[in-house]
């Protein structure tokens, strides 16, 4: 499911290039990609739109986070959004009633009901050990009801007895109460389908959901029917009340479109989704890992999330290591400066080394920094290795031509060293124990 969408999905957010926040320009182009790819899988157009907007709104200005790309950062708001779509969080199957608790399984024919019912009665029986009764509400095929009794045989669930000339209402009447009398844990009604939807039908439904005040009604939707599964699952709603969706054939489904909508359109959890005809491909439908999949990109979403901790966790302790074998020349400052640009700041590193954390507020905000550390970095990278290494060397001639070769004032390159002299002293002191003058050595 979803390997088109996130297919181009990913085409889209590799194109997003650039550093800090997100432009107007950037989100814009990107959304009318994602607004295409969402099309294209199938996504019903209402839906598609009101996603946009949302991410839209979210994504135009947008802090990026540090040490983010702002593609991933796009991906991140897309994830959420989709996450939020999808429906947050799983939504198991309740049997949180009086025994025998009653489930109605609704929906087209051909949809994968009868095969559902047998997939989510052989999970309750052997996953919960629940004693489950199956009975087939189909007066207008006998054949369905051959099936779901050889079904029943398959997967060691009872099934109630056919009685030839009894209404649908009947016998769901008789099997509430075989239920009860015989002290089952979970009753399911597998209710007629039909080609399409009609009026007949629905009236019977809401009937049958009448006599038996199902406990959940679920709908099961066959994602392959894309776009018209939306309009099915919106009628089913109306009429009956349904209290989750069941997407079947999500195994055949490479667009994924009808599980974006449907949850979308109806409100209604999607609960689970059939994987396949064997009894035991059912899953359960966890809106965060849909999410992940159809971006194909679950680890960007958690460097996202933990980008800030988790690299300067690591770059501290390079750091730390430095400190303590003493040494500390150019490159290492370098190395620290583009550290620090990436993620935003001194601020963010020094938090992470003990006891200078509330040094750190002390110091400029982060990304104003973005500008110093980049001619920074030009003036080191206009010495030669030697000069990096033994600082020392830097006379006056040295400096004009680093001067020239980086275009800034010869001042800066002053300002540079000076800094350099400062840092590697402190480091000292710092593993030493000690951390004084941190703080000015910033200033511009
Ligand atoms: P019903 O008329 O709605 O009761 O539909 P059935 O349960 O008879 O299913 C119709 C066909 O769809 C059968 O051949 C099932 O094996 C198949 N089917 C049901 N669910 C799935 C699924 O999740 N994946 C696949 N590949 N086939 C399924």
């Amino acid at each position: 499911m979803f390997e088109s969408l996130s297919d181009r999905l990913g085409k889209i957010f590799s194109g997003i290039t650039g550093r800090g926040a997100l432009s107007e320009a950037d989100v814009q182009a990107a959304l009318r990609e994602v607004r295409r790819a969402l099309i294209e899988a199938d996504v019903s157009l209402e839906v598609v739109r009101a996603f946009t907007e949302q991410v839209g709104q979210r994504a135009v200005g947008a802090e990026v986070t540090r040490s983010v790309k702002p593609g991933q950062q796009v991906i991140k708001i897309v994830h959420d959004e989709l996450v939020a779509v999808l429906g947050e969080e799983a939504s198991p199957i309740s049997l949180n009633a009086p025994a025998p608790v009653p489930i109605l399984m609704v929906g087209l024919q051909g949809s994968g009901k009868t095969t559902t019912t047998g997939k989510i009665a052989k999970r309750l029986k052997d996953k919960q050990g629940k004693r489950v009764l199956l009975a087939s509400l189909d007066t207008r095929r006998p054949a369905a009801m051959e099936q779901l009794k050889t079904l029943g045989g398959q997967i060691g669930v009872d099934v109630l007895e056919i009685v030839p000339n009894q209404s649908a209402v009947e016998i769901a009447k008789r099997a509430i109460s075989s239920a009860r009398t015989g002290g089952y844990d979970v009753v399911m009604l597998d209710t007629a389908g039909r080609t399409h939807i009609d009026e007949e039908l629905m009236a019977e439904t809401a009937e049958i959901k009448r006599v038996s005040n199902p406990h959940e009604i679920l709908l099961v939707v066959d994602s392959l029917t894309g776009q018209d599964a939306v309009n099915l699952a919106r009628s089913f709603d109306t009429r009956v009340d349904v209290t989750g969706i069941v997407l079947t054939r999500v195994d055949g489904d490479g667009r994924g479109g009808a599980a974006l909508s449907m949850r979308a359109a109806t409100g209604k959890p999607i609960k689970l989704i059939g994987v396949g005809e064997k009894m035991d491909a059912l899953e359960d439908f966890h809106p965060k890992r849909i999410a992940d999949r159809i971006l194909g990109m679950g680890d960007i979403v958690s460097l996202v999330e933990k980008a800030a901790a988790n690299v300067t966790a690591e770059d501290a302790q390079k750091m730390a290591k430095k400190l303590k074998k003493g040494q500390f020349d150019l490159d290492d400052l370098k190395g620290q400066l583009e550290q620090m640009k990436k993620m935003g700041g001194m601020a963010s590193l020094m938090k992470m080394m003990p006891g200078m954390g509330a040094m750190a507020k002390n110091l400029p905000a982060d990304r104003t920094n973005d500008k110093m550390f980049d001619r920074q970095i030009a003036i080191i990278q206009s010495m030669t290795r030697k000069e990096r290494e033994k600082p020392d060397l830097l006379n006056a001639s040295r400096r004009k031509r680093i001067a020239s070769g980086a275009g800034v004032e010869v001042s800066e390159i002053n300002k540079l060293i000076k800094m350099h002299r400062q840092m590697a002293d402190m480091m000292k002191k710092v593993s030493r124990g000690g951390a004084g003058g941190l703080a000015s050595m910033f200033g511009g």
